[in-house]
């Protein structure tokens, strides 16, 4: 039987510090002076002990593609494009794989354990994508717990050829489906892809999570319309819009009836704030690219952060840190207080959880001991400074990040 024992845990909820004892993988108790007669004790010296971070919207296929530089001069979404349509055609699954691989791992090394890996399906790349990615998520099985979804970026109608791909991804093993309504040409072809989205997922008992209205078209309203599908098909709780930024374009009178919608069908959203602030290219003044984030919180649908891409054809930058693109969320939200920066925390963390369905999370006794220990006093503090942390996984410590700054005069 192994043991662990973390001593002087700060944990969310409490105000004591506290110990946390593990056996064989699971947390088996959690209070003040626990002991333990082995050298696996770990001292996290009062500061946070909090679940591993879940990224839900990370482009494993495409990471890294811009890793020698993103070449497009003009900067601007058409450009973006292009050069990841020449990177898809490109593609091959050793490739893909050793991409995948890094950026699962690099999520790894910030204490990100659960991750769905979105893979582009469509008659550019085929399913090379898909089979670099399977690779890589069954390499690293004991690392971090992957989702993948079958993602039709190029639309389903608007690509000829892709309905019958996405068939074939889930039965490859894809886990999620995923789609892009915005991509097809008419608004008509968008509610068609919507439904067929439901269609596939119907048939293989899969959850659904999907780019929705990434425009700022105040016309693109593929939203309510899935949102709608959700209740209606018995998928409430289980369908996940990405972006859903052409919320912020349209009136609040309409805003606000789709924001109840999407309360009524336990509608998840996911907002990836670095990728959109910096993707197409603005007037003055520009745009931060989010939907209308605080009043979805407020009305209490559930709201997460992702960091969607590494390093592609999109976005040059990006660390896989959860820290750092909830920061850039605090920014672009204006959350600026102590008791807000502890709802970014849950955007990284348990809102994640959610859209993944995973049970088994948080620091509770019985629960499997996947958590970090981040060396910040609290969450403001752990978005302010994003300092190093060491990353448990089933009771083992799997990845440490190090962080240190030196003065010299
Ligand atoms: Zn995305």
């Amino acid at each position: 039987m192994e043991n662990l024992l973390i001593k002087n845990a700060k944990l969310r909820n409490r105000e004591e510090v506290v110990d946390i004892l593990v056996s064989d993988g699971k947390i088996v108790s959690i209070g003040e002076g626990l002991k333990l007669d082995t050298d696996k004790v770990f001292d996290a010296y009062g500061n946070l002990v909090t679940p591993t971070f879940v990224d839900t919207h990370l482009h494993i296929d495409k990471a890294y593609t811009a890793f020698y530089g993103r070449s497009s001069k003009e900067e601007t979404l058409e450009e973006s494009i292009k050069i990841m349509h020449d990177s898809k055609r490109n593609y091959t699954v050793e490739d893909v794989q050793k991409r995948a691989e890094r950026a699962i791992k690099e999520s790894v090394k910030f204490g990100v354990t659960k991750i769905r890996g979105h893979v582009d399906i469509d008659t550019i790349g085929g399913l090379t994508a898909l089979e670099g990615c399977l690779k890589a998520k069954e390499a690293t099985k004991d690392i971090a717990d992957v989702q993948l979804v079958a993602f039709a970026q190029e639309g389903i109608f608007r690509d000829p050829g892709t309905e019958e791909l996405m068939y074939t991804a889930m039965d490859m093993g894809a886990d999620v489906v995923g789609g892009m309504p915005a991509a097809e040409w008419m608004m008509d072809e968008s509610r068609k892809h919507v439904d067929l989205v439901f269609e596939i997922a119907k048939k293989y008992d899969a959850d659904i999570d999907m780019h929705i209205d990434q425009t700022k078209d105040p016309l693109a309203q593929s939203l309510e319309y899935t949102a709608l599908k959700s209740i209606k098909e018995d998928y409430k709780g289980r369908v996940t819009g990405g972006h859903c930024t052409s919320l912020a374009y349209q009136d609040d009178a309409h805003a606000k009836k789709v924001v109840e919608l999407l309360k009524l069908a336990d509608f998840n959203v996911c907002v990836n704030p670095q990728v959109l602030a910096i993707m197409g290219v603005d007037s003055e003044p520009r745009t931060r690219g989010l939907t209308r984030v605080r009043e979805l919180v407020e009305a209490g649908v559930n709201v997460a952060t992702a960091q969607d891409t590494i390093c592609d054809g999109f976005h040059l930058y990006g660390t896989g840190d959860p820290l750092d693109y909830g920061l850039l969320m605090a920014y672009q939200a204006q959350y600026n207080s102590t008791s807000s920066a502890k709802i970014i925390y849950d955007m990284i963390t348990f809102n994640s959880a959610k859209i993944m369905r995973l049970s088994d999370y948080g620091i509770k006794v019985g629960n499997t001991a996947d958590f970090n220990i981040i060396f910040a006093k609290n969450e403001s503090e752990a978005l302010r400074t994003r300092p190093g942390r060491l990353v448990f996984r089933k009771g083992k410590l799997i990845a440490k990040y190090e962080k240190e700054g030196i003065f010299v005069n």
